[in-house]
């Protein structure tokens, strides 16, 4: 789960990290009174949307000017009209995708003067299986450029769980961002907090974008993006209820509402599979035979009717399916209800793309014939290369 920029401010603040004052404004009719409160006499106007690269965006709606997702304002009055021209407006930047984000919340922020955009990261490394640092001098708008470009300025070390964090990784980091004097200090006490927050809140994510220099000296986090592990979420009650839904994609939303595993992508091909392992296994048949899942979906050992119902609604209302695979290998899980679950879907949303069902393991031959009596248009297949060869021959012609 991700949270909003000022809400990852908010929460490494009460760690002791160093952030500006600011205030969310989620009405236009706010944003004159938030800019008051603050000093000035810089302020930053800050389109809140789980996505980076909110600076170098661009707004779908000219009404919205020119200037991307991130801006300075000179008085309050400016701050104001400045909020009030994005809130509503559709953000595009290179990580929403085409389509934008719809902003719905702005952060007003009293600016700061900067002498240095530095970039500090921590996350969970795979082939350390340790939580690791990422440096660079070079932070910024442009981080992305510098690791395709320059990688080598960028540098990377992990902490051993036994030993846990020290000053001496306090120090490794001030040195590997050229930091001196009073500001290593302030860098040591700075990792220390943001490696609590990170272990004791489980995030999978935390990136500081830039960390800066002030051009008296101190260090400041001037953004801040912060992503936590789904699985951990139950025991941070205070961090599930920053969870803004809106920001979620629906049909995600709405398939753990029903505890299934879903996963939209952007293929033409919806899958309805059982077990993690076999879900896998199917989207990789179905690009082998030269089409893209549109999804990734387990639902799970013992799913019920009503499961596999919801199931199969959440992928028919994904406009880019074209076609659908269904391949269930039975074994807790039970033939003939998949087959009741889907054909009570059918019956309420139809069925206007190609079916192929593929069932094996228990109560096989109850279901295919629930299926075969149903009068359905559905495409029998044998197994899963019989499947996956039978509905993309049916998308693709
Ligand atoms: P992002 O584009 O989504 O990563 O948004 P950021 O919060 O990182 O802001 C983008 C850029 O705006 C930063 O890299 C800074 O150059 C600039 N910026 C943000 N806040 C301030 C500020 O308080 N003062 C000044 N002068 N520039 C700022
Ligand atoms: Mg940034």
């Amino acid at each position: 789960m991700n949270i909003h920029e000022y809400q990852a401010k908010q929460l490494l603040k009460s760690y002791g990290c160093p952030v500006s004052e600011g205030r969310p404004v989620l009405k236009a009719d706010e944003a004159k009174t938030a800019a008051s409160e603050l000093d000035g006499p810089l302020w930053v106007v800050k389109a809140q949307i789980h996505a980076g690269g909110r600076g170098k965006g661009k707004f779908k709606e000219p009404e919205a000017g020119e200037k991307g997702g991130v801006r300075l304002a000179k008085s309050v009055e400016e701050a104001a009209e400045l909020a009030k021209q994005m809130l509503g407006r559709t953000l595009v930047t290179h990580q929403t995708g085409p389509a934008g984000k719809q902003v719905n919340r702005i952060y007003i922020e009293d600016g700061s003067d900067i002498s240095r955009e530095l970039y500090l990261a921590l996350l969970v490394d795979r082939q350390t299986s340790r939580v690791s640092f990422v440096v660079s001098t070079e932070g910024g708008m442009d981080i992305e450029e510098v690791a395709a470009h320059t990688p080598e300025k960028i540098m990377s070390f992990s902490v051993d769980p036994a030993t846990g964090l020290s000053d001496f990784h306090g120090r490794r980091v001030a040195f590997a961002l050229g930091l001196e004097g009073a500001q290593v200090k302030q860098c040591v006490a700075l990792v220390k907090n943001l490696y609590r927050a990170f272990i004791e809140k489980d995030m999978e994510m935390l990136e500081i974008n830039p960390l800066i220099v002030m051009t008296d000296g101190n260090l400041k986090l001037l953004d801040a993006k912060l992503g936590f592990d789904n699985n951990a979420l139950y025991r941070h009650s205070d961090i599930m209820a920053l969870r803004d839904e809106t920001e979620e994609d629906p049909k995600e939303l709405e398939a753990s509402k029903y505890d299934l595993n879903y996963i939209a992508l952007d293929g033409e091909i919806g899958c309805m599979v059982n077990g993690a392992g076999l879900a896998m296994a199917t989207m990789d048949i179905i690009k082998l035979y030269g089409a893209e899942p549109a999804n990734f979906l387990d639902v799970g050992g013992g799913a019920t009717k009503e499961k596999v119902t919801e199931a199969f609604k959440i992928i028919t209302s994904d406009p880019n399916v074209k076609g659908i695979l269904v391949n269930i290998f039975g074994g807790i899980m039970r033939c003939d209800i998949i087959a009741e679950g889907v054909i009570a879907a059918v019956k309420e949303v139809g069925l206007k793309v190609p079916l192929v069902v593929r069932l094996e393991g228990t109560n096989v031959e109850l279901g295919k014939e629930i299926i075969s009596k149903s009068g359905l248009n559905v495409i029998a297949a044998d197994n899963l290369a019989d499947g996956a060869q039978k509905i993309v021959k049916a998308v693709k012609g």
